[in-house]
């Protein structure tokens, strides 16, 4: 017995009830429709429930008159009803006219039917609508899909991808997020139109790309349409099949990512960002490969993979705070941890808390994702570390810069003027207080300080 022949009803919010039943009573079909369906049939819960009506656009105004409405994208038979601080979308049911650039249809015409505003949906299982009084709607099979977890396009797959690129990414993206496989001929219009993907906005191609990174099934979607994703990095194209040439590594280069990328999990961690940082971190890889005496080597590739990363996500439009984190975390991947207190003193003063927290996890789903008969000693390594870092932690003792008893005015009061000298020997006293060479006292930092710029000015 499948999930079709048991679900014949969903529980949807009582205010998305409120507003099906105001429109139902002014004699208007409604129903709830599309992402929030699926998730609700799939067990997941939705992030907002979209309402889709046969009202038009002035009907809805006249049956809403009484409570409050935002008129978001009345063009396009759009309305936000706001009903105790929640958010509800409600669409007039509409197909869309013309599409001229691979993304914006030229018009939307609005329709009495709903299967005509289903039609216009992407894949079946977003094309499905519900109510409790008219129960499910579901002309494409989306049910059946859902149930047997494949994504298929509503309709012709090369006409709908022709019409709007981005559905390519939101192909595997859904693919990556729900764990489903894509259908044979949806999965083969994507390649026939991949090249269309470059009329998409490079923001909406990063938001589609980190739902999928942070998707349960992204594995098996970077292995099985890397070329979707070469297609906007193809700085990873290098990666694919390359040997490491290297007994601690059982896969090529992308594929070590992959499992690197699966692998890369903690609680209380930023996921989004460690998972970009699991997916760039070797891409330094490839142009750093050389081989001496039968063993691959990569010297280097951390900061030559910094800068690729850096590079990319600028062009993918990524934030600048995201994108400073990730290229700082591939910048320091591989770091060898050291089970003695010192290391972890520093670094946590040097990183803080959240940082550190990212680079540790981030080098436990790099050791998960090399040859297995060496991921447990490697772990527990790792995790040894970790527990030196969670006690310094815990214990107060961590330190940082802005912590010390001295600033940059009292150094340039010493007489030094240029900054980056300032910055050396701010940075000098503070690996010495971390250390416990120093202690952090005003006037031990002033005295440190003094012998610091009296060797300075020896050098000169
Ligand atoms: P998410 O979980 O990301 O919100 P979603 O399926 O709800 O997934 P939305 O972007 O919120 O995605 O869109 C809501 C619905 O609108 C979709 O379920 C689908 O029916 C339809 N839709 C969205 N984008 C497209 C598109 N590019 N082409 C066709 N239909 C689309
Ligand atoms: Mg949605």
């Amino acid at each position: 017995m499948g999930m079709n022949s048991r679900i014949s009803k969903i529980r949807i919010p009582e205010n998305a009830k409120k507003i099906i039943g105001l429109l139902e009573e002014a004699g208007y079909e409604a129903f709830v429709v599309g992402g929030c369906v699926r998730d609700a049939v799939f067990g997941r819960t939705p992030s907002d429930w979209d309402i889709t009506t046969q009202a038009l656009p002035e009907e809805m105004l006249t049956v809403f008159r009484d409570i409050h409405v935002v008129p978001t994208g009345l063009k396009h038979g759009t309305v936000t009803v706001v009903m105790d601080g929640e958010n509800y979308e409600v669409t007039t049911y509409r197909v869309d006219g013309e599409y001229k650039d691979s993304r914006h249809p030229e018009s939307v015409e609005f329709v009495r039917d709903i299967t005509e505003d289903l039609s216009r949906r992407d894949f079946t299982i977003n094309a499905m609508a519900y109510s409790d009084e008219r129960g499910f709607v579901d002309h494409f099979g989306g049910m059946e899909d859902l149930e047997r977890g494949v994504i298929r396009c509503v309709g012709d797959p090369e006409k709908r991808f022709s019409e709007d690129a981005l559905r390519i990414l939101r192909c595997v993206r859904f693919a990556s997020q729900l764990g489903f496989s894509i259908e044979e001929e949806t999965a083969r219009a994507i390649y026939d139109t991949l090249p269309l993907l470059g009329n998409i906005a490079a923001e909406r191609i990063r938001v589609e790309f980190e739902k999928l990174l942070c998707g349960a099934g992204a594995g098996k979607v970077l292995e099985e349409h890397r070329e979707v994703i070469a297609s906007f990095i193809p700085e990873i194209r290098p990666m694919f099949d390359l040997d490491q040439e290297n007994p601690f590594h059982l896969y090529d280069v992308w594929m070590h990512t992959v499992h690197a990328v699966s692998a890369a999990e903690a609680p209380g961690v930023d996921e989004r960002l460690l998972k970009l940082a699991a997916f760039f971190h070797d891409i330094g890889k490839p142009p750093c490969k050389v081989v001496d005496r039968g063993w691959g080597h990569f010297y280097h590739h951390e900061h030559v993979g910094a800068d690729m990363t850096d590079e990319i996500m600028r062009r993918l439009r990524f934030d600048n705070e995201t994108r400073k984190t990730v290229v700082m975390l591939i910048k320091k991947h591989g770091t060898v941890f050291n089970p003695n207190g010192k290391q972890a003193r520093r670094l946590l003063a040097k990183m803080g808390e959240d940082d550190l927290a990212l680079l540790i996890a981030l080098e436990k789903a790099d050791v998960s994702a090399q040859h297995p008969d060496y991921v447990e000693e490697r772990l527990e390594n790792i995790g040894v570390f970790e527990e030196k870092v969670r006690e310094l932690a815990e214990g107060e003792q961590c330190f940082r810069m802005g912590d010390m008893k001295i600033d940059g005015r009292d150094i340039m009061a010493l007489g030094v003027e240029q900054g980056r000298e300032i910055g050396r020997i701010k940075n000098e006293l503070f690996e010495r207080v971390v250390e416990g060479l120093l202690e952090n006292d005003r006037e031990a930092l002033l005295a440190e300080a003094k012998t610091l710029v009296s060797e300075m000015v020896k050098e000169c």
